[in-house]
């Protein structure tokens, strides 16, 4: 594999990071992840946008321009042969003395690779998920989409070990999101819930796209915090991301979700997500 480090495209076995870098020593660092459908970007200037605001929120400066992170993006698809899969970006604040406090006039640095993976065929999306419930250990500034990422790799650990593929995770008695993506239910009645946005969770770019697809569809939607009984009770479930698109739930805490198959409200908006992304993927 190709891939990009601070300027350079190198074969991955050359790329090179400072050990003092404050990504490895602080996970002091950011990233994104743009799905790529026919070799093309996916929601590429939602990506953008995000990344802009976590590096704000950090105090940090893009590393290029948004154009040149197009640019990088483009050429690794090329130089991998990409069509299907996902392009990961990461910018840390550069390597410092190991100190506490934001080092000034340091160079943060860039790193991009792809992963070549199925994302519209995938034989999950037929299957659906089995999903455990576990505390949610994170920090509180969830909405910042930072490389800080053991506590949800715990939780999903903890998952597994149930026997399930991932985990929605609880805070104060109510879901947050999953260890990777955002959560939803639909209830008996056919509306769908999936909380708020706040510092609890991130803002998910795949989640935008998705409840303005449901609203357009008609579909009822109620944003707010929901409990793990509301879940266990629930008609079908899902769960978005860049990296699955809508992914279908099929048991919560060992309780299985209608007939124990993927919903049709979430295969619909699955269906319908792909639809969109192709046409309008750049
Ligand atoms: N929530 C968390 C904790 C995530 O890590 C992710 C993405 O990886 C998401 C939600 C979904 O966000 P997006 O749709 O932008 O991929």
């Amino acid at each position: 594999r190709i891939v990009y480090v601070n300027g350079e495209f190198v074969p991955e076995e050359d790329a090179k990071i400072s050990v003092f870098d404050r990504g490895f020593l602080f996970a002091d660092g950011v990233y994104e992840v743009t799905s790529i459908l026919d070799g093309k970007l996916v929601d590429f200037p939602g990506h953008m946008t995000r990344l802009a605001r976590s590096l704000s929120e950090l105090e940090m400066d893009a590393p290029v321009s948004d154009e040149e992170m197009e640019a990088i993006h483009r050429r690794l698809i090329v130089e991998n042969d990409l069509t299907e899969g996902l392009i990961y970006l990461q910018v840390t604040r550069g390597a410092a003395d190991r100190d506490f406090t934001y080092p000034v006039g340091v160079k943060p640095s860039l790193v991009l690779f792809s992963q070549a993976k199925q994302l519209a065929d995938t034989p999950m999306a037929e299957k659906g998920l089995k999903i455990a419930f576990v505390e949610d250990i994170r920090w509180g500034r969830r909405d910042i989409k930072t490389v800080q990422l053991l506590a949800p790799s715990m939780c999903k650990m903890a998952a597994k070990a149930q026997g399930c593929d991932d985990a929605w995770m609880i805070e104060d008695e109510h879901i947050t999101e999953g260890t990777s993506n955002n959560a939803y239910i639909v209830t008996k009645d056919g509306a769908i819930v999936t909380r708020n946005l706040s510092n609890s969770i991130l803002h998910g770019i795949t989640r935008a796209a998705v409840l303005r697809l449901a609203a357009e569809a008609q579909i009822r939607i109620e944003e707010r915090p929901f409990t793990p009984e509301e879940a266990r009770n629930a008609q079908e479930a899902f769960v978005t991301a860049a990296s699955s698109f809508v992914m279908p739930v099929v048991e919560v805490d060992g309780v299985t979700l209608g007939d124990g198959t993927p919903g049709p409200i979430a295969k619909r908006l699955r269906e319908l997500y792909i639809a969109e992304a192709r046409a309008a993927a750049i």
